[in-house]
């Protein structure tokens, strides 16, 4: 239960346990083919999007979009809500593009306002802001932003708008084509509920339009001029090669998406939702306290709770004990004070781990000498979703 590697459905795992397939083989064409159609939907791209499954991870996902948009010069802002966020951050920088990051204290995110004013301070400078970069959920302080007044900003400045959705897409709302976004990132192991080793992508035609325009290619492996024939050749049925994919995630992919639209994304999103509510109420009624300063900025994939009086990072080790592994503090100014719960993907789906998770978690507070109400937690998670 930590925010990824996530749980995986038996339907998947089973599609992922087979001896590698060829990348030209007609089952991973087919599958590939068709998984390319089905990010359409969970992303709701809308026809237009152009989605790209590459071999990496959230990382590989986040550079492949700062090397494609931007360049040595090219004025970028940044919207700071954590880890992952600074992380952008520091890739667009070593670009080469000149970066105004918009910052927050941890559990916090800055406001809309604040992002306009950086938008309008590049402007004065007479530079015209190429791209805004936010994170959808940050994993180190579990904030999640609201992706669409930013979208429509960024839309404002004639600026794209690129979101990290890697513990976002799949279990939080996103609206790619309605809200006007140009790139959203994510990977396989987060919400989209696989083992770890594909970066997933969705681009708008604006975003290969300025790609299209750049004077210079991006390092060949990132390039989506080199992937774009490969998608288009899966897509249409067809034997392509650039660079050999990750065929049983491939496979695995093409059970996994068909899961959650078999659902239908918005049946999936509701369920995250009443996920985050109900993880929420265990831990108000076990007094542990969120990192996200408010309510509105709290994520439903996963939880980043505070230590309360009497137990520390220990607490960890004690919950794995009950047969439960959950996370750490990861935001480097916080770290020791709280820990991390995931709970997105194929979870949402088993009232039982979301329960034991709980029990887990009460019986390690209750090693570390820090006071629970026995059971409170487990009630208020089963009576929030029956
Ligand atoms: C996990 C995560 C990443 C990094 O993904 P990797 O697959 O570990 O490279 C980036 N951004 C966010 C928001 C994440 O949660």
């Amino acid at each position: 239960m930590i925010p990824g590697p996530v749980e995986i459905s038996p339907a998947v795992l089973e599609a992922h346990a087979s001896p590698p397939p060829g990348h030209l083989s007609p089952r991973v064409i087919e599958a590939f083919g068709a998984s390319l159609e089905r990010m359409r939907g969970v992303w709701r791209s809308g026809p237009s999007g152009q989605p790209f499954v590459v071999a990496g991870s959230g990382t590989t996902a986040m550079e492949m979009a700062a090397a494609n948009l931007v360049g040595p010069g090219d004025p970028v802002v940044v919207v700071h809500t954590g880890y992952f966020s600074d992380r952008m951050a520091e890739m667009l920088r070593r670009t080469g593009a000149e970066v105004r990051s918009v910052t927050s204290g941890p559990g916090e995110a800055p406001g809309d306002d604040e992002v306009r004013d950086a938008m309008e301070a590049l402007l004065r400078e007479g530079k015209k802001p190429r791209a805004l970069f936010a994170t959808h959920v940050d994993t180190s302080t579990g904030v999640r932003i609201d992706p669409r007044p930013l979208a429509h900003l960024a839309r404002t400045y004639g600026a794209l708008a690129v979101f990290d959705g890697v513990c976002a897409t799949g279990g939080e709302r996103f609206e790619m084509e309605a809200w006007g976004a140009d790139v959203y990132v994510t990977a396989s192991q987060k919400a989209i509920g696989l083992p770890p080793g594909l970066a997933l992508m969705v681009v708008s035609e604006r975003a290969l339009a300025a790609r299209s325009a750049r004077k210079q290619p991006p390092p060949m492996v990132l390039d989506w001029h080199e992937w774009l024939p490969i998608m288009r050749a899966y897509e249409e049925r067809r034997p392509a090669y650039f660079a050999t994919p990750a065929t049983n995630l491939i496979l695995a992919l093409d059970v996994g998406l068909r899961e959650i639209l078999e659902d239908g994304i918005d049946a999936r999103i509701v369920s995250h939702e009443r996920t985050g509510r109900a993880m929420r109420a265990a831990w108000s009624a076990m007094g542990l306290a969120p990192v996200p300063a408010r309510e509105d900025l709290q994520a439903n994939t996963l939880s980043a709770l505070r230590y309360p009086a009497g137990a520390g990072p220990s607490l960890v080790a004690r919950i794995a004990e009950r047969g439960v592994v959950v996370a750490g503090g990861l935001h480097p100014e916080i770290k020791d004070r709280y820990f991390r719960v995931g709970h997105m993907g194929y979870a949402v789906t088993r009232t039982d781990m979301l329960v034991r998770t709980v029990e887990a978690i009460e019986a390690g507070l209750l090693g570390e000498g820090a006071r629970v109400e026995s059971g409170a937690g487990a009630k208020a998670v089963r009576s929030a979703l029956v």
